[in-house]
């Protein structure tokens, strides 16, 4: 992914819209890349500013730089769930079809 990719994805990275292999190597260019983890830092603090302003929140959390950390901690998890789902639901699968075919042949065809 090249800087010009990456920063056209820091708004769906901030929308929440940008998820499983996009977002792991928007991840991994954001960590090799300072400028594009600026411009990231940027659009994240104006954006949890609004939110915040918006949620009329009680305490302000001023500390947007740690949020932005976080953030980037939860998705790597929310990635590594998703990779893990995906790897179950594949081998959930093929246990079907392997049922399938032993239903096929043993049940439909017992001749075969
Ligand atoms: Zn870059």
């Amino acid at each position: 992914m090249d800087c010009r990719v990456a920063e056209n994805l820091v708004d769906n990275y901030i929308d929440g819209t940008l998820r499983g292999k996009e977002l792991e190597s928007f991840l991994k260019h954001i960590e090799n890349c300072p400028s594009c983890y600026e411009e990231l830092e940027t659009y994240y603090i104006v954006h949890e500013a609004t939110k915040q302003l918006d949620e009329e929140e009680d305490h302000l959390n001023f500390d947007m730089m740690g949020l932005l950390e976080e953030d980037i901690r939860e998705r790597k998890i929310e990635i590594g769930r998703e990779r893990w789902l995906n790897y179950f639901s594949f081998g959930i699968s093929g246990v079907v079809i392997i049922a399938f075919a032993y239903f096929l042949a043993h049940v439909v065809f017992p001749w075969i």
